[in-house]
């Protein structure tokens, strides 16, 4: 008898210890799980050379895949469907052939151009053949229609059937005038994608783009890499008839001697193209081109793994870090495997390290997605697709919150934040980093437009404020000219080369550092039920705010 009620006293007591327990760990409790040992182990393995530089279609994707399964399993993460947490992500790869000059004819006079020395071109078009004939060049500035500008530079512009030449870049790039556009800050609407997008929309025949080095954010060499490899895009039922027949670059030296043949002055258009009420104008030329284009389908996948939520469970949160990279590649030192240990295996670890952190707290309101991405270095095809496909709709995800590239140096006194004045997330970056006794600093460069060129821009795109920040430019120790020299150093000598590899003198206590921030954020985000906005000036805003009616 005694016995038994001792034992049922135990019982409750034991009951009522372990209820406490559940019901009580703090975000503290929750950052005390994080562990910089198991993000030096998951770097490791992700970027050994066993997984081949996880290049997408890949005998390497098929190892990493598997292993972030396992890791999201591990973590005790729900799968998107019967069993699996891979999202099948179904892609075209296309390869162009040039085998000629692009030809210009301006008043009976010829002028053959030299391919990748003059210009480079290709298609999206899935065709073999593609062709443009005696196409009229008409220059239209910036090639931007900006409502929230009042800026239209396509107004009474017939384009149809021909060849636009635009500048790289926006209007507000070196017009000492921060309220033209965004001044130096680059807006979506400099970034190349862009500009192809719009001349489709204008049902232009041909887009070229005139490079130069500041506008374009990287030298003319960068842009003749990316135009030789092959490229993949999204499939498309109607094989990308609606996109314009060509797309390229010219060289900044190249557009000028066109102009001059037309005795125009390129340097005084481009004045002329940063003025509001700028028109553009056709020239006295007609551009002929032909190339080959060949394709094939072919599937790579997503990893997601969720947290569902309880009374707003609908709802989510969306952290990505995208798990490709570039492969086995042109031998350097006797090394050919891309290992992608800082791209992107540093920030798989941050977001690994955030979902451990949350199954440690009760279950929040809102869901939790977490997403590795496939093929974000071939132009942030997961992360497209998966908006496009997403787990919760976009009118009910509330955030999202990506990481590239975060360096291993260690615990960093900034948080920078790429894209600084885009959304209220910056808000919430503030007083998490506060709590942390760091300071937000708006992103240095902002001209080269790195906020385009991440995965969170596909979310921001279809109109989900997204956040990309960490720590990057004053190290808590040593400051920030030491910082400034380690980020040139890293991307100098190993971004993008197989020297990208895990080293043993790794510090990774800052990427942890950054984990704790971005988990307080993405906990807070997930209990209340307000949903952040865009601010105003922002190019995303209405694609929200038409979304949110829905
Ligand atoms: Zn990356």
């Amino acid at each position: 008898m005694t016995t038994k009620i001792f034992t049922r006293a135990l019982f409750a007591s034991l009951t009522l210890s372990l209820f406490a327990c559940q019901s009580k760990p703090t975000l503290e409790d929750a950052e005390s799980k994080m562990s910089e040992e198991k993000m030096k182990e998951y770097i490791q393995i992700l970027a050994s050379d066993e997984f081949q530089g996880r290049k997408p279609f890949s005998e390497g994707e098929t190892k990493t895949i598997e292993y972030i399964s396992n890791v999201y399993a591990d973590l005790g993460l729900e799968t998107i469907n019967e069993k699996s947490y891979l999202q099948e992500v179904p892609l075209v790869e296309v390869t162009v052939g040039v085998d000629m000059p692009m030809n210009f004819t301006t008043k009976g006079k010829k002028k053959k151009i030299r391919y990748k020395d003059d210009f480079v071109i290709f298609s999206r078009r899935l065709e073999d053949k593609i062709e443009v004939e005696n196409s009229e060049l008409v220059f239209a500035g910036y090639g931007i229609v900006a409502p929230e500008y009042g800026w239209n530079d396509y107004e009474n512009l017939d384009v149809k059937g021909k060849t636009v030449l635009v500048l790289v870049n926006d209007p507000g790039l070196d017009s000492g005038n921060d309220k033209l556009f965004k001044g130096n800050e680059m807006t979506y609407y400099g970034r190349w994608s862009y500009k192809y997008e719009e001349a489709a929309r204008q049902g232009a025949a041909a887009l070229l783009i005139i490079h130069d080095t500041k506008g374009a954010g990287y030298p003319w060499s960068v842009v003749l890499n990316s135009a030789l490899v092959p490229k993949l895009y999204q499939q498309s039922k109607n094989k990308y008839a609606d996109r314009a027949a060509m797309e390229g670059w010219l060289t900044h030296n190249m557009a000028s001697q066109i102009f001059a043949d037309n005795r125009v002055d390129l340097n005084e258009s481009i004045a002329k193209a940063k003025k509001k009420g700028f028109k553009g104008f056709a020239l006295k030329t007609k551009m002929s081109m032909k190339i080959r284009n060949s394709y094939r389908e072919d599937k790579t996948q997503n990893v997601i793994g969720v947290i569902k939520g309880s009374d707003l469970s609908d709802e989510c949160i969306v952290y990505s870090a995208h798990w490709d990279h570039l492969g086995i590649g042109r031998k350097m030192n006797g090394d050919s495997i891309y290992n992608g240990a800082v791209d992107n295996g540093t920030s798989l670890a941050w977001m690994f390290e955030i979902a451990r952190a949350f199954k440690t707290m009760p279950t929040p309101r809102r869901s939790i997605v977490f997403l590795a991405p496939s093929a974000e270095e071939s132009g942030l095809n997961g992360s497209a697709y998966y908006v496009n496909h997403p787990v919760f709709p976009l009118n009910k995800t509330v955030a999202n919150i990506n990481n590239d590239l975060m360096l291993p140096y260690g615990r960093m006194k900034d948080v920078m934040v790429t894209g600084y004045g885009q959304s209220e997330l910056d808000d919430y970056v503030a007083e998490a980093a506060k709590k942390q006794g760091r300071y937000v600093l708006p992103d240095p460069n902002p001209h080269t437009g790195m906020y385009y060129r991440a995965d969170h821009f596909s979310f921001a795109k279809a109109g989900v404020p997204a956040l990309f920040a960490r720590g990057n430019n004053d190290h808590i120790e040593k400051g920030k000219d030491y910082m400034s020299k380690k980020e040139k150093d890293w991307l100098a000598n190993n971004y993008h080369k197989p020297f990208d590899e895990y080293q043993d003198w790794w510090d990774l206590s800052g990427v942890k550092e950054d984990a704790m921030l971005m988990f307080r954020i993405g906990w807070k985000l997930a209990n209340e039920d307000v949903y952040p906005k865009w601010k105003d000036g922002s190019e995303f805003k209405a694609v929200r705010e038409e979304q949110m009616k829905n």
